[in-house]
């Protein structure tokens, strides 16, 4: 089972999304785990204090390295191989090669921050590697959380109800996705592509990679620019 530990100050927030739909069934099926370590727990004194001012002055609060490191010692199992990950806006982004190389392990250990973060020293300390959601700041790591396992859930064997859906999606081909139609078969004056009605599947593959490419370019020249010379070409 995939198991996934995380450490927040706000525990009740898990599962939360995670516990309906895909990642919900999954999750109720036992083809992965959460567990949720209040950082609160270790807190000092009678307030379980966890935070405190930055040294050098300025805005907020920070939470304290001994705190959150008697919490991670005390959640974890010694010889716990599982990435140790904080979320920080200053991590390497989250990508979908990052969440099928993590759903591959055994799991993940998770590290939401709070205030202003987390005391520099805690992450080499107990080896934290700092993971990013985009280029934008959040008011904690949960929800951030929640998106690196959601991201890392669906792709575990047997969540997607057909295996193979995943591979096919944006960013897997290292391109976005060509666009999708259902019935009916007009809808507003609208038609589906008359060549998705064709029933000839080499024309169809072709159709949805020229798509894919067309989409990409305008949407993404960047992906197109990291593409090996195949994808490149344009047709
Ligand atoms: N002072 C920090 C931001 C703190 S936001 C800075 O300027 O970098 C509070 C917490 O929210 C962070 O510790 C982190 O755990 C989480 N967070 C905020 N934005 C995030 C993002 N883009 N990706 C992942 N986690 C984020």
């Amino acid at each position: 089972m995939w198991r996934a530990t995380v450490f927040t100050l706000f525990p009740d927030m898990f599962p939360g999304p995670l516990g309906v739909s895909l990642a919900g069934e999954a999750l109720a099926r036992g083809l992965w785990s959460i567990a949720a370590h209040d950082i609160r727990a270790q807190g000092l004194g009678r307030h379980r204090a966890v935070d405190d001012t930055p040294a050098g002055g300025g805005p907020g609060m920070v939470i304290r390295a001994d705190v959150l490191a008697a919490a991670l010692d005390a959640g974890l199992e010694a010889g716990d191989a599982r990435p140790r990950l904080l979320l920080s806006p200053r991590g390497a982004a989250l990508t979908q090669a990052r969440a099928r190389s993590l759903s591959a392990g055994a799991g993940i250990v998770l590290v939401c921050g709070r205030f202003e973060g987390v005391d520099e020293r805690v992450i080499a300390a107990r080896g934290l590697e700092e993971i990013s959601i985009g280029d934008y700041v959040l008011s904690g790591g949960e929800i951030a959380a929640m998106v690196v396992l959601d991201a890392c859930v669906r792709l575990l064997p047997g969540v997607m109800g057909k295996e193979a859906s995943g591979f096919e999606e944006s960013f897997e081909s290292g391109l976005l996705e060509y666009p999708h139609f259902t019935r009916p078969r007009e809808w507003e004056g609208r038609e589906i592509p008359e060549i998705l009605l064709s029933g000839d599947h080499g024309r169809i593959k072709a159709w949805r990679e020229e798509e894919a490419l067309r989409i990409t370019r305008e949407r993404r020249p960047d992906l197109i620019a990291g593409l090996p010379a195949k994808g490149r070409k344009t047709s």
